[in-house]
C-alpha cells in the first residue's frame, strides 16, 4: 500500500521536519510522497509564537525543491509550491471543505461559511457568496510564495467575508471575528512579504 506523511511545520520544528535526517528517517520506513504544511494560528487561543519566522518559511521552500530533486519520495508544501497552481485553490477552483457540521467552507483552513450541506444541494454551494468572494478575488496577488488570503493577505478575507455575510464555523467557544483574525496576521504576512517577494523574483529569474 502507498503511503506518505504529512507534517505541520512551526517555529519550534522546521529546521528538523525539513532536515535530511527526518527525510531519510520517512524513507527508512516506507513512505512515497510527503505533505508540508506551515502552521496558521486559526482559533482565538492558538499561540502566535508557533508561527514560522520568514527566515524559516524561506528555508523550507528551498528544502522541497533539493529534496524533491535529491530523494527518492515526492514532497509538497501547500505554501511554498504556490507557483505550480497559480496561487490558492480554495474556494470551489480546485476545492472546498465541508467540516463535521456540514458547513460549506472555502477551504479547511478558512472557517467561514454561509451555508451547510443540509440547507442546499452540494453543487449548489458553488454559487454561494463565499465561494463567489474568492473567484473574484483570486489570485490575491502576483506573488505566488504568498498565495493565502488568510495568511499572507488577510485584508482579502475580511473583504470576502463581509462581502459575503459568512459566518465563524468554530465552536462558540473558540469563534473569533475574522477582524480578530486579521489582527493576529497581518504583522505576520508584513514581515513575510520583502522575504517572499525576492524569493519569488529570483525563482522567476532562474525559470
Ligand atoms: S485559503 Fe490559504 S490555506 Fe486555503 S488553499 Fe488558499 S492559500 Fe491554501
Amino acid at each position: 500500500m502507498p503511503f506518505g506523511f504529512s507534517t505541520c511545520y512551526h517555529a519550534n520544528n522546521t529546521e528538523y521536519v525539513g532536515s535530511d535526517e527526518f527525510i531519510q528517517l520517512m524513507i527508512s520506513k516506507g513512505a512515497l510522497f510527503g505533505w508540508y504544511f506551515t502552521y496558521i494560528p486559526v482559533g482565538k487561543d492558538a499561540p502566535l509564537s508557533l508561527v514560522a519566522s520568514p527566515a524559516q518559511r524561506s528555508y523550507m521552500l528551498k528544502r522541497v525543491r533539493e529534496i524533491r530533486a535529491q530523494r527518492p519520495l515526492f514532497v509538497l508544501d501547500f505554501w511554498n509550491d504556490g507557483n505550480y497552481v497559480d496561487g490558492c485553490i480554495a474556494g470551489g477552483r480546485r476545492y472546498f471543505h465541508i467540516n463535521a457540521h456540514g458547513d460549506r467552507e472555502p477551504c479547511a483552513f478558512i472557517q467561514y461559511a454561509c451555508e451547510n450541506i443540509h440547507d442546499k444541494p452540494l453543487l449548489e454551494a458553488l454559487k454561494n457568496p463565499m465561494i463567489k468572494a474568492y473567484h473574484d478575488h483570486q489570485p490575491c496577488n502576483t506573488d505566488m510564495f504568498r498565495p493565502c488570503p488568510m495568511f499572507d493577505n488577510p485584508e482579502i478575507l475580511v473583504e470576502m467575508v463581509n462581502q459575503s455575510g459568512a459566518k465563524s464555523t468554530q465552536e462558540p467557544l473558540s469563534a473569533e471575528s475574522v477582524e480578530q483574525l486579521y489582527q493576529k496576521c497581518k504583522p505576520i504576512a508584513d514581515k513575510l512579504k520583502p522575504v517572499a517577494d525576492k524569493l519569488c523574483q529570483s525563482y522567476q529569474e532562474e525559470s
